[in-house]
C-alpha cells in the first residue's frame, strides 16, 4: 500500500500514520520526525532545519530532500509507504510524482484529514509533546496559513488524478482510523 497523509498541523497524520503503517506492514515516514531527528543532533545541517521549524515555515526542497530523500527512495523500492508531511507543496508534489509514476511507485491514495482551523488550533494548543512550534500561537497561524496557501493545492492535484480520499478528522482516532479503512476498501 502506498499512501500520502495530507492534513493541516493538527488533524491527526502522525496518529494515523503509525496506524496505517503497522497495518499495511510498509514504512510510516514523517517529514517533521526526520527533520526533528537532525534538529536534535546540533550539527550544522539540524540547526539550519531547526530555525525553520521554530519558526513555522516551511524548509526549503533541497534541504527537505537531503534529510528525506533516501527514506522515500528505500520505500519506494519496497514498493509500500505512508508519507506523512512530504509532499507538503505543489512542486514537492510535482517532484515526487516525476520520480515515482515512471517506476510504478506512485500514491495509490492520498488521504486528506479535513478538520476546520479552530479544531487545528485546539489541537495544537492542547497538545503536550514538547515541540517548540506547537507553544507559541503566532507559529501555529503561521503554520495554518502555510498549510492554506501551499499544501491546500495538492487536494486539486491529487482530485484530478483521481486518487483523493477526504476523510472528517474531527472525530476520536478510533473512528478516523475506521473511516480510512472504509474508504480505502471501497475503492
Ligand atoms: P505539522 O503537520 O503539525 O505542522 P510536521 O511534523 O509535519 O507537523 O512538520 C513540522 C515542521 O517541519 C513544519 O512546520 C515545517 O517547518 C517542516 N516540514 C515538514 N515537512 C516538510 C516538507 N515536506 N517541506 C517543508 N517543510 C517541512
Amino acid at each position: 500500500m502506498r499512501l500520502v497523509l495530507l492534513g493541516a498541523p493538527g488533524a491527526g497524520k502522525g496518529t494515523q500514520g503509525v496506524v496505517l503503517a503497522d497495518h499495511f506492514g510498509v514504512p510510516h515516514i514523517s517529514s517533521g520526525d526526520l527533520l526533528r531527528s537532525h534538529v536534535v543532533l546540533q550539527s550544522d545541517l539540524g540547526r539550519r532545519l531547526g530555525a525553520y521549524l521554530a519558526r513555522g515555515e516551511l524548509v526549503p526542497d533541497d534541504l527537505v530532500l537531503a534529510v528525506i530523500g533516501d527514506a522515500i527512495i528505500a520505500a519506494m523500492k519496497t514498493g509500500g509507504y505512508i508519507l506523512d508531511g512530504f509532499p507538503r507543496t505543489l512542486s514537492q508534489a510535482e517532484q515526487a510524482y516525476a520520480l515515482a509514476e515512471p517506476a510504478g511507485v506512485a500514491a495509490d491514495a492520498v488521504v486528506y484529514l479535513a478538520v476546520p482551523d479552530d479544531e487545528a488550533r485546539q489541537r495544537l494548543a492542547g497538545r503536550d509533546a514538547n515541540r517548540t512550534d506547537d507553544a507559541d500561537p503566532a507559529v501555529i497561524e503561521r503554520r495554518l496559513r502555510l498549510f492554506h496557501a501551499e499544501t491546500k493545492p495538492l487536494l486539486d492535484f491529487y482530485g484530478e488524478r483521481g486518487i483523493l480520499v477526504t476523510i472528517d478528522a474531527v472525530q476520536s482516532a478510533h473512528a478516523v482510523s475506521a473511516a480510512i479503512f472504509a474508504a480505502l476498501s471501497a475503492r
